[in-house]
C-alpha cells in the first residue's frame, strides 16, 4: 500500500495498520522525498499543530522523486517485471521534465509582481518554492472554520496594496469568504483549482497528473497576466501501463 504520507492520510493509515494482511507493507512517499528541514509549515498547517503541509506532489520535481520511489518499491516486490517498471518510469520522468521546463518558460511571461498566490485550499507552497512564487495566504484553516475578521481585513488590504490580480478558490471547497476578500480587494475570484482530482474521464488524454497540472497552471498563469502557451507543447497522455490503462484492462 502506497501513501503520500506527511500525515495526509492519518485515518486511512490507522485503518490500514489495523487490517494489514500478512506480508503486506505500507510505503509512505513524503518522508522519503524531502528532509524534515524542508517541510513547510504555514497557514493551514501551522508548526504548533505538528503536521507539515503534505502537498509535495504539486512540485513536479518531487513528483519525479515519488515516481522513482514507487518504481524501486515495485521492483523490490515484483522483480520479474523490473524492466517494465524502469521503462514506464523513465517515460514518465521525461514527461515531467518537459512539464517542469514548460512551467519555467510560462512563468517568465507573468509580471514578477504578480507571482503571488492567495488561495483557499493550502496546496501550493512546494510549487511556489520551485517556481519563485510567494504564497501570501491560504484561507482554509486546519479546522475548516472561517478566518477571523481581523485576518480577512488584513488579506483585503494586502491584495489591494499589492494589486494581486486574482485569487484562487478550489473546485471542491466553495468559499464565500474568499469570494468576499477578492471582491473587496478588487481582485478576480477563480474557483477552479484542484489538487487531487484528475480532469476528464479515465481514458481521456488529459486524465493524468500532468493534465491536472497543465489545467491548474493555465488557469493560474492567465489570471495573473501571463501566458500558458508554453504548456500547450506538453503531452498529458498517461504513459502505457499507468493506472488509466490498468483500470480499463482490469
Ligand atoms: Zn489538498
Amino acid at each position: 500500500m502506497i501513501l503520500n504520507g506527511l500525515d495526509l492520510e492519518t485515518p486511512t493509515l490507522k485503518l490500514a495498520q489495523a487490517n494489514l494482511p500478512q506480508g503486506a507493507s505500507i510505503y509512505s512517499l513524503g518522508e522519503k522525498t524531502i528532509t524534515e528541514a524542508e517541510y513547510i509549515y504555514d497557514f493551514s498547517f501551522p508548526k504548533e499543530q505538528g503536521h507539515p503541509n503534505p502537498h509535495l506532489w504539486l512540485n513536479p520535481a518531487y513528483a519525479m522523486r515519488y515516481a522513482t520511489l514507487v518504481r524501486d518499491e515495485l521492483i523490490r516486490l515484483d522483480p520479474k517485471n523490473k524492466s517494465a517498471y524502469e521503462q514506464n518510469t523513465a517515460q514518465f520522468v521525461k514527461k515531467l521534465e518537459t512539464l517542469d521546463q514548460a512551467t519555467k518558460d510560462a512563468i517568465q511571461t507573468i509580471p514578477a509582481n504578480n507571482r503571488r498566490l492567495l488561495t483557499y485550499h493550502d496546496s501550493w507552497p512546494y510549487f511556489a518554492r520551485r517556481y519563485g512564487f510567494q504564497v501570501i495566504g491560504a484561507v482554509q484553516p486546519s479546522d475548516f472554520a472561517d478566518p477571523s475578521p481581523k485576518e480577512v481585513i488584513r488579506l483585503i488590504e494586502q491584495i489591494r496594496k499589492e494589486k494581486v490580480p486574482a485569487v484562487f478558490g478550489s473546485e471542491v471547497f466553495p468559499s464565500p469568504v474568499l469570494e468576499q476578500i477578492a471582491r473587496e480587494g478588487k481582485s478576480r475570484y477563480i474557483d477552479k483549482l484542484r489538487d487531487d482530482e484528475l480532469p476528464g474521464k479515465p481514458g481521456d488524454t488529459q486524465h493524468s497528473y500532468i493534465g491536472m497540472m497543465i489545467e491548474n497552471m493555465t488557469i493560474m498563469f492567465e489570471a495573473l497576466g501571463g501566458s500558458a502557451e508554453a504548456l500547450k507543447k506538453v503531452d498529458p497522455t498517461p504513459v502505457a501501463g499507468s493506472h488509466a490503462d490498468y483500470r480499463r484492462k482490469n
